[in-house]
């Protein structure tokens, strides 16, 4: 008899340079934040007997939906979620959101928060989980928030982003954060380079470094560790905020 499982985990595959694509699993069926690629999660997923139930896309650049028509293939009634805004661009959708959206997978209601900045309509998936015996919060926030840094601002301006982050920071503290690369190392060299003295960033490189070195991700990150030594986080004013993303843009 097919038994529904509750043993929710997150589990990383590394792609690409430095993609990471997310697998939110309740031990039975599985959920696909940005597949890059489609080979490794196809494997992974038969490996570990898992149904793909829905594919979520923060935003429509090719390293995050490049393999979801591949992954339709062999699960052709998973969801495809995404922004409804980026219908053209982003297809195969079958869920299509906007800011506020709520909607339930695997038995979880997740909500869409709109993050626009990176692209115009970038959106990041954030699941509260309603039962107390669950995990922490998740935030699937793709290119817009990283590990101590944030994503480019290809489509959208300063002011934009800094709101979007601005929205994030009001998640408790407790979130944790799967953003879509592993760009944490670099960034944290970075805002050391500007402070040197802060000892929270230094700690964090420290520790950052000992992971990657062991092959460790440095991911998810919580939302109180970013605010502590995330200096696009940190910033106070949509002015700072600039300065920062062209200090780094130009690093
Ligand atoms: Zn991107």
């Amino acid at each position: 008899m097919y038994q529904r499982k509750n043993n929710y985990s997150i589990h990383a595959i590394p792609v690409l340079k430095d993609n990471i694509i997310w697998i939110w699993t309740d031990g039975s069926e599985a959920v696909v934040i940005d597949p890059a690629i489609s080979q490794p999660v196809k494997m992974w997923l038969k490996q570990n007997n898992l149904k793909l139930t829905a594919v979520l896309q923060t935003h429509h650049h090719s390293d995050h939906i490049g393999g979801t028509q591949e992954l339709l293939m062999d699960w052709p009634e998973a969801e495809v979620v995404a922004s409804k805004a980026d219908l053209k661009r982003i297809p195969f959708q079958t869920i299509s959101v906007k800011n506020g959206t709520e909607f339930v997978l695997m038995r979880q209601p997740l909500i869409v928060i709109d993050v626009p900045g990176h692209t115009n309509a970038h959106v990041a998936y954030y699941v509260p989980y309603t039962n107390r015996m669950s995990p922490k919060p998740s935030l699937f926030c793709g290119d817009a928030l990283f590990g101590a840094g944030c994503g480019r601002l290809f489509e959208g301006s300063a002011e934009t982003m800094f709101k979007s982050l601005g929205k994030l920071k009001q998640l408790p503290e407790s979130t944790q954060i799967y953003c879509a690369h592993e760009y944490t190392v670099a960034n944290l060299r970075w805002a050391h380079e500007i402070y040197p003295d802060n000892e929270l960033i230094s700690k964090r490189l420290t520790s950052t470094i000992k992971k990657r070195a062991e092959g460790l991700l440095s991911l998810p990150s919580s939302l109180e560790e970013e605010k502590k030594t995330n200096l696009f986080i940190r910033a106070k004013t949509i002015e700072e905020f600039k300065r920062l993303r062209l200090h780094k843009d130009n690093w």
